[in-house]
């Protein structure tokens, strides 16, 4: 019987290890549910009136919250993502693509093209008043820079060597964008 006790403390052990795995994936299944129950206010969010913009004028803790490291990076500190890391660069199904922070339309698959950069590239926004333009000299160059509208999240540049019909590149980081397919959009609402 002297290893009575030992074979104790061996189950104490095993049951130890056991109620703390069982802790770890109750841990690891609460946490995606939180995100998932935010995501749809982010994925299409168009304004109630079309054009017209109510800006969100949130406090950085409250973007840190809602977006991850990378998205934060780009939409609120005027980051760039790598050139061919966004799998948005050859989304080619037609949708609509909208900010990854607020959720407003602000690209349509109909504008996109290829334009070797990687990034993904369009000729036109879905709508004039859903993005900001304003001059940015950093780096020692003179470019323009894009934000969304609404939530002046950063998006990226436009630039005046894109295809007809107006001429214009908006080159935008894949990071800032989230792609709707259309077929999630009921009859007749897409813009
Ligand atoms: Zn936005």
């Amino acid at each position: 019987m002297r290893f009575f006790p030992f074979l104790l403390g061996c189950l104490f052990l095993v049951s130890s290890a056991c109620n703390s795995q069982t802790k770890v994936k109750t841990t690891t299944t609460e946490a995606p549910a939180t995100v998932e129950s935010q995501t749809p206010d982010y994925k299409y969010n168009p304004p109630a009136v079309a054009g017209e913009i109510t800006v969100i004028d949130e406090p950085e803790s409250y973007w840190k919250e809602v977006l991850t490291s990378e998205e934060y990076n780009i939409l609120r500190e005027e980051g760039t993502e790598r050139s061919f890391t966004s799998p948005l660069n050859d989304e080619k199904r037609p949708g609509i693509f909208t900010c990854a922070a607020c959720g407003l339309p602000l690209f349509s698959s109909d504008t996109k093209f290829k334009s070797g950069t990687g990034w993904p590239s369009f000729y036109q926004p879905i709508n004039d008043a859903y993005v900001r333009q304003d001059v940015d000299n950093r780096y020692g160059m003179r470019r323009v820079e894009v934000s969304c509208a609404r939530c002046n999240g950063h998006q990226g540049h436009v630039f005046p060597d894109g295809p007809e019909p107006t001429g214009l590149r908006y080159c935008i980081n894949g990071l800032a964008l989230d792609f709707v397919p259309m077929e999630d959009f009921p009859d007749g609402e897409k813009k």
